[in-house]
């Protein structure tokens, strides 16, 4: 599903990745841990086709993604991954519910049925009460599970979650994984996290370890 062959990158004189490979399967779930500045955050850019690689190839689904135009990758990016990262950002002016629907309004998707599949997974995410609040009158852990049924809503068949449970508590973040594993049992969703959560490395398929801009250990 994800491959990644001798990734490189460098950032001015740093060099961040130093020829990362990776293979994930699909319906697998995958942690990566490793400490701060190792490279996880800019290797999990590239995957998802935020960031390019100095050299080395991202397959995704069987497409080389260099190979895709600006317009294709951007559509690509939508239909095929979804993103849950700490610094990106929901839309201010727009409320919870619209913030979740948005992706599938941008894949064009009916209205009707992108709306009854955000209020179910805002529900489960336990967000129901916030429908129609703008982001920043959410809490920290509100708006990450707001994020998450974001990233979720056109059922990706690639979610790529930079420290998902970092905004919740210890109940939520147990919330978080159970959907996790349910939604890769249901639909064979493929999830890579960068992850400090011990909890969610240990129930994974897999945990790769990062260091100095390499994966050292499986
Ligand atoms: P991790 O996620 O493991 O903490 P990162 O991939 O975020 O590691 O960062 C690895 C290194 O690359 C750090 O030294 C960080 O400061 C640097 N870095 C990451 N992104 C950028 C960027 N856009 N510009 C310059 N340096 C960056
Ligand atoms: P994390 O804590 O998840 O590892 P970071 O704080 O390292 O994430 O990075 C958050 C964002 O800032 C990322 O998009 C990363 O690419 C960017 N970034 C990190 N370090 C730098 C840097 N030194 N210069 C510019 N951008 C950076």
């Amino acid at each position: 599903m994800i491959h990644g062959k001798d990734i490189h990158k460098a950032y001015g004189n740093i060099q961040v990745l130093r020829g990362v490979s990776i293979d994930i399967e699909r319906g697998e779930v995958v942690s990566i841990v490793g400490p701060s500045g190792s490279g996880k955050s800019t290797l999990l850019h590239i995957l998802g086709t935020l960031d390019k690689a100095d050299s080395g190839t991202v397959t995704m689904n069987g497409v080389d993604v260099r190979a895709l135009s600006p317009q294709k990758l951007a559509a690509f990016r939508n239909r095929n991954i979804g993103f849950v990262f700490q610094f990106h950002h929901l839309l201010p002016e727009f409320t919870a519910l619209e913030n979740v629907c948005i992706p599938g309004w941008i894949a064009g998707r009916k209205k009707k049925e992108v709306q009854q599949e955000a209020l179910e997974l805002l529900e489960i995410l336990g967000v129901s009460h916030r429908l129609q609040n703008k982001p920043a009158e959410l809490s920290g852990g509100e708006q990450q599970r707001v994020a998450v049924a974001r990233a979720l809503i056109n059922k990706p068949a690639v979610v790529l979650a930079d420290e998902p449970t970092g905004n919740l508590d210890t109940t939520n973040a147990k919330e978080l994984h159970d959907l996790v594993f349910d939604l890769r049992d249901r639909f064979r969703q493929t999830f890579l996290i960068v992850t400090h959560n011990e909890e969610l490395a240990r129930l994974s398929d897999r945990v790769l370890y990062m260091k100095d801009g390499l994966i050292v250990s499986q």
